[in-house]
């Protein structure tokens, strides 16, 4: 089959990304092999090819927002059968009894394992994925405007669920790409007064059309103060900037896996009163379904790039420069 590794981790502009021809991966007991129709672009994707994350096997194929449908199933699978359309998403395989799988935080367990970094993702035109992790996808509607629920949309509602933002409350959100894009809608579904902030004029004319309350510079105040806000944006510089835009009480978020160094913080005005600093790790299945269940609520507007399979390193690179307006996805 097609697909992309991370060939040899470094700067976008050194083309660390490399077209192979491998093998249909054979599906392992209590696994689907899925026929992929479309594989959104997630940041993280970005961070694997430029080896901000390091590399945990050797010329893994990225791509963890994933729709298809189900080829085959291997040894001892109950379902879904051959023909289901499912989901792969980041968060691939956890133990099942540490004390965080066993608490409801199965998103800590220390052995789980993800798609795209552990195993092989979706930038192939076949990925395996253990049933028991992928998501059960209605059989209508576009490839295309599912996949970016994957992990843009999941972890954004991890994050603003980290952000304990109060019904009707103030949201700021610090970067609006394809993750704060959805965010943003569901907390304005939900009553929310949402604020972005975002160097992207483009991006600013988007949140307002999505129901923004305001739109503003990154770096800019919001024009009230937030009882929560989300940092999107991979860029530390910005964590005093949203703790200071925080009420007494507030709640920031930091929604990436990887992000810039934090600058010196000033105890009192960025922490004191009771304003809390949050990472957000992953998510849990139960995260998942509850936001693929309010998406088909909402249905929020999905924006989205196409790309063909063949420009993946295009859509990576057009990310890495702030080109690509809501998610870049590939396309079979
Ligand atoms: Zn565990
Ligand atoms: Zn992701």
């Amino acid at each position: 089959m097609d697909a992309w590794v991370v060939a040899r981790p470094g700067p976008i502009s050194t083309h660390p990304l490399e077209r192979a021809r491998l093998p249909i991966p054979v599906p392992g007991t209590g696994e689907l092999l899925v026929r992929v129709e479309a594989c959104a672009v997630c940041r993280t994707d970005l961070h694997l090819a430029e080896g901000d994350l390091a590399p945990r096997r050797p010329r893994t194929v990225p791509g963890h927002e994933v729709v298809g449908r189900v080829a085959a199933l291997g040894p001892g699978t109950a379902g879904p059968p051959a023909g289901a359309r499912v989901g792969v998403a980041w968060l691939r395989s956890t133990c099942g009894h540490c004390r965080y799988c066993l608490g409801g935080a199965e998103n800590l367990c220390p052995a789980s394992t993800y798609t795209g970094w552990d195993a092989d993702g979706g930038y192939a035109e076949h990925v395996t994925v253990p049933a028991d992790f992928a998501y059960l996808l209605p059989d209508e509607g576009s490839a295309e405007t599912f996949a970016p629920l994957l992990c843009a949309g999941i972890i954004g509602y991890r994050a603003l669920l980290r952000a304990d933002l109060p019904p009707g409350g103030r949201l700021g959100i610090y970067g609006f790409g394809a993750s704060a894009h959805l965010t943003a809608q569901i907390a304005v579904a939900q009553g929310a007064a949402v604020h972005v902030m975002t160097r992207s004029e483009q991006a600013r004319e988007l949140a307002m059309a999505l129901g923004a309350r305001s739109a503003g510079g990154a770096w800019d105040t919001p024009p009230e103060p937030l009882d929560a806000a989300i940092l999107f944006a991979p860029v530390g510089e910005l964590v005093p900037v949203a703790l200071a835009a925080l009420d007494r009480g507030g709640t920031l978020a930091v929604a990436g896996i990887h992000l810039t160094d934090i600058p010196v913080l000033n105890y009192e005005r960025h922490l004191f009163q009771e304003r809390t600093l949050r990472s957000v790790t992953a998510n849990t299945r139960a995260d998942g379904r509850a936001f693929l269940d309010l998406a088909a609520l909402h249905r929020p507007r999905v924006a989205t790039t196409p790309y063909p399979f063949d420009a993946a390193d295009q859509a990576l690179a057009d990310l890495a420069a702030d080109r690509v307006e809501g998610a870049a996805v590939l396309l079979f």
